[in-house]
């Protein structure tokens, strides 16, 4: 969804409350989200464009160590701001640029001219909710290296001292 938000940005002072209902979105190769539900706030405090809100959804993912997919919570805490540049006058017309922060190449930009990207704010802010290392339990047993059975179901036939163990390898240097 893309908002025009050229009346609030002309007007110091104008705010304006938007619900948020989007679909959820496809994050990276595993990971994606569930439709966003909340609400975000644009305020023009003369100068910035404050973007302020929370919103929740659910973040799918797949588990590190056993490879299932699971799903957690997320809530994002959205406090934004951006510097208004003001272009031209009344009689001449106006336009707007809005500068965003943090210009990193990679990062899929927010505005264009005065179309705020909800997307794409919502895609970045999701993308730091994923784990480095995702687990669906902390306790996750994973998957056995040698027969690929997932030890949280049942164990494997596979005998213990078959598996390469780190103070195995050490003996070997002593
Ligand atoms: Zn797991
Ligand atoms: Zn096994």
């Amino acid at each position: 969804m893309k908002l025009d938000l050229i009346e609030i940005l002309l007007n110091v002072g104008r705010s304006m409350a938007y619900p948020v209902n989007e679909p959820g979105l496809r994050l990276d190769e595993e990971a994606s989200t569930t439709d966003y539900m909340g609400s975000l706030r644009f305020t023009n405090s003369g100068g910035a464009l404050l973007v302020e809100g929370r919103i929740s959804s659910r973040l799918r993912m797949v588990c590190s160590r056993c490879l299932r997919q699971f799903e957690q919570s997320i809530s994002l805490s959205i406090e934004e701001q951006f510097a208004i540049q003001i272009h031209g006058n009344r009689s001449t017309g106006r336009s707007v640029t809005v500068q965003e922060e943090d210009e990193n190449p990679d990062a899929g930009r927010i505005f264009e001219g005065d179309w705020f990207n909800l997307t794409e704010m919502l895609r970045q802010h999701s993308l730091l909710e994923i784990p480095i290392q995702p687990l669906h339990d902390e306790n996750c047993s994973g998957l056995c290296p040698h027969c690929g059975q997932d030890l949280n179901i049942k164990s494997c036939s596979c005998r213990e001292d078959d598996m390469p163990s780190p103070f195995a390898v050490l003996a070997k240097f002593r």
